[in-house]
């Protein structure tokens, strides 16, 4: 049994973005066969309450890192970068979205800022997949931090002290 006030919620959220988005777009020149693109990300979207972080989760179709997609006219796009654009007009050249909830699958507007590509690497450098320390518990900043061409991250503390290890071993030997 679905909690009432979430529910209340949900309505309150979904009545707004439909408002933004109608305003925003007023009356675009789309054909009559394809459902307008808020009125799907609408249907799509499972609205969170807010004491579980309030994320609009997109429920179609996911891609590689989490991410929500939607085909537009036969183009495929991102599902928050849809819905972001809906409403605030095409990102800049340059700049990307940031998930701030950090949850690649959200595409709730509040959550989303449009940020210069490096700060947005650099972010999810600290926080990838919500992930902020290595499995010893050592922070994942700029400064511990070491990136692998593959993407993945490597803790630098581990790595010294895996080298002190070794050194240690051998002097043992
Ligand atoms: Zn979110
Ligand atoms: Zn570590």
């Amino acid at each position: 049994m679905p909690d009432r006030l979430a529910t209340l919620e949900r309505d309150a959220i979904l009545r707004a973005l439909a408002i933004e988005v109608r305003r925003s777009h007023p009356s675009p020149g789309r054909s009559p066969k394809e459902t307008p693109l808020a009125e799907r990300l609408r249907r799509l979207t499972h609205v969170l309450p807010e004491e579980a972080g309030g994320c609009h989760v997109f429920l179609g179709q996911l891609i590689k890192g989490g991410y929500g997609r939607v085909t537009i006219e036969g183009r495929k796009i991102l599902a928050h970068r849809a819905a972001f654009e809906l409403v605030n007009g095409p990102i800049r050249d340059g700049f990307d979205l940031d998930h701030l909830c950090r949850l690649s699958c959200c595409i709730r507007l509040s959550h989303l800022e449009a940020v210069p590509t490096a700060v947005n690497v650099r972010r999810g450098l600290v926080c990838m997949n919500g992930v902020t320390h290595c499995p010893q518990g050592h922070a994942y900043d700029d400064t511990n931090t070491y990136l692998q061409k593959k993407g993945s991250r490597v803790c630098r503390t581990c790595l010294r002290l895996k080298a002190r290890e070794k050194r240690a071993a051998q002097r043992a030997a």
